[in-house]
């Protein structure tokens, strides 16, 4: 039967598959509000959060507002909106009254917001006018808006969402997005976010079907209404017609045919059909993550990003914690390596218990992060090295050092690195050796002088999202210059080619563990650039080994030249559709 309702809205595409079921809609409001007294000398420093709030606030609701000015209707009163939510952040009486409640009564700020906004609701209430209590509604959704920003840390907004459901958010963090529950949510939609962002790698790598930067999304649906995802077009379908429906199931089904013909390749070596062999390993984020890395085939973890441990908490994990967890990644892993890639904060990847230091500059992807707060922290780098070392005398690991720009910042972890071992004997502790010691390449600068800094490195991984990112100067996270985000780019694969021969001079292995290592597309130009080891979302490792064995490195290695001579990034994405010509090896 037609459906008069459905309705279609588009984004980009972030994770691809098909999610169909209940629309599940993350509300701004209704938090529990935590209210407790400061110490006098606490007053300041909760002035300082409070104003932190409100400069998010600002931020995301100028993000909102760009969006909203490409809407084709409904532009003109969404902006008026959005600007007055902005209007009422700075000299208002929310702030002012907000700001006397913290310094006079020593409430801690979520409080004070809340108690502000009911105060002012109450003044507009009293006037009975419906102007005036509309106005009211805007000052409550603002304030949820600031204690939402405040409370980000111990907040889990998909706590409510049923199985089954598809999720939709203005934004959802990449600290959000790991409490994402795989077996529960099927798919995502959100306003914000870019396709190479973490929220959008965890999408994909849990399975989740995802599009982003859909303006107006919620608007006209609540939540349990049906939606289907496409995150392969980039489309959100709100209220489907019955045909529309049937068709996405059919295709739905034949999805999950394929995966489970892919499956059958678990076993399968990962040799070129010349006789390569090739390392395919997995990404991983939590413990969780180990079982489908090990289903997928995968024979070792080319890239465990840690970060994700220090997220959603208010405190810092000690030694012996952090010591704990790695130790059950390195035993579930049963003799398999496990490279643990030191923390990589800052950014768009933010653990509010560093403070100041873990939070946003004014360029947060060229500010403090990664490395850089590690050696400006030495506590918290000390901490998780030794938390890895004695995790190591529990199976193979490898230590990878991410956003190194520089030799001197690898000598400077190498020499932190005896100091602990020293340490860790004093403690009773011996190692048995020190871990091979890797950096990220995924700054230009370091890709640049790879020769010097394989002196230094026992590996290196090649982080395709960063390196492109700092090479194009395009935000990863920002869906406004998607379009532009190209890890195909020429000056990013000269890159790449320049990295894998520093390796090969050196004599130590180089892994790719950006996003392109999971594209199928990129395998055999990978290869053909001197690659063998990749590391990859485990939903993406069986087809990629497919791709391994129906290529001769003679094919590729022609097929790599073919696009290394090109310097129009369109011509190498047809060459790269194309694929390369399959004929030596046989
Ligand atoms: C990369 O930058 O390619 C990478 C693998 O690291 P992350 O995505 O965690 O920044
Ligand atoms: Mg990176």
């Amino acid at each position: 039967m037609k459906n008069p309702d459905e309705l279609r809205r588009s984004g980009i595409a972030i994770a691809p598959g098909v999610a169909i079921g209940p629309a599940f809609i993350i509300e701004q409001s209704g938090l529990p509000v935590p209210e407790y007294t400061l110490p006098a000398a606490q007053v300041e420093k909760e002035l300082t959060r409070f104003h932190g709030a409100i400069t998010k606030v600002q931020k995301h609701l100028s993000q909102l507002r760009q969006k909203a000015e490409g809407l084709t209707t409904g532009a003109e009163d969404m902006t008026l909106l959005l600007d007055a939510y902005k209007g009422m952040l700075s000299g208002s009486r929310l702030v002012r009254g907000v700001e006397e409640i913290i310094s006079g009564q020593h409430l801690n700020a979520e409080a004070a917001i809340q108690k502000q906004t009911a105060a002012l609701r109450a003044s507009f209430a009293a006037m009975d006018d419906a102007y005036l209590a509309a106005r009211g509604e805007d000052v409550a959704e603002v304030g949820n808006r600031l204690i939402r920003s405040l409370l980000q840390q111990n907040y889990n907004p998909f706590a409510d969402a049923p199985e089954g459901c598809v999720i939709l958010a203005e934004e959802i963090t990449p600290a959000d997005a790991a409490l994402l529950n795989p077996d529960g949510i099927t798919g995502l939609a959100t306003v914000l976010g870019g396709p190479e962002g973490h929220t959008a790698i965890m999408a994909r790598a849990l399975g989740i079907a995802a599009i982003s930067g859909v303006a107006a999304l919620c608007h006209g649906i609540k939540t349990g209404d049906t939606v289907i995802i496409d995150g392969r077009k980039g489309e959100i379908i709100i209220h489907p017609e019955a045909a529309t429906l049937q068709a996405y199931k059919q295709e739905l089904a034949r999805k999950r045919q394929e995966e489970k013909k892919l499956k059958a390749l678990r076993d399968v070596p990962a040799v070129t059909l010349d006789g390569a062999p090739i390392s395919l390993q997995a990404n991983i984020e939590l413990l969780r993550d180990v079982e489908p890395a090990l289903e997928s085939g995968a024979t070792a973890i080319g890239l465990l990003r840690t970060e994700f441990m220090f997220m959603n908490r208010p405190d810092l994990p000690d030694e012996e914690e952090q010591y704990t967890a790695l130790r059950d990644f390195v035993t579930n892993l049963d003799g398999r390596v496990l490279t643990i890639r030191t923390l990589d904060v800052g950014g768009e990847k933010i653990a509010s218990a560093l403070g100041e230091d873990g939070n946003e500059s004014v360029n947060p992807a060229l500010g403090l992060r990664a490395i850089r707060l590690g050696l400006k922290q030495p506590k918290l780098l000390d901490t998780q090295l030794t938390a890895i070392l004695r995790a190591s005398m529990h199976g193979p690991v490898r230590i990878l050092l991410p956003m190194i720009s520089s030799v001197g910042q690898v000598k400077q972890v190498r020499a932190r690195l005896l100091t602990l071992e020293r340490r860790l004997h004093r403690r009773g502790i011996k190692l048995k050796g020190l871990p091979p010691l890797g950096a990220m390449i995924e700054i230009p600068s370091a890709a640049l002088v790879a020769d010097a800094l394989a002196k230094q490195c026992d590996f290196f991984s090649i982080g395709s999202n960063d390196l492109t990112q700092y090479t194009l100067a395009i935000d990863r996270g920002d869906e406004r210059v998607a379009d532009l985000y190209d890890p195909f780019h020429p000056a990013v694969l000269r890159l790449i080619q320049f990295t894998a021969a520093a390796g090969w001079r050196a004599n130590i292995p180089v892994s790719l563990c950006g996003e392109i290592a999971g594209d199928r597309r990129a395998t055999a130009l990978l290869l053909g650039l001197g690659l063998r080891e990749f590391s990859m979302s485990p939903v993406r490792l069986p087809a990629v080994k497919q791709e391994v064995t129906q290529i001769a490195l003679p094919d590729a290695v022609a097929f790599a030249e073919k696009i290394m001579a090109q310097t129009d990034e369109n011509e190498i994405r047809t060459l790269l559709a194309g694929g390369p010509d399959r004929g030596k090896g046989r």
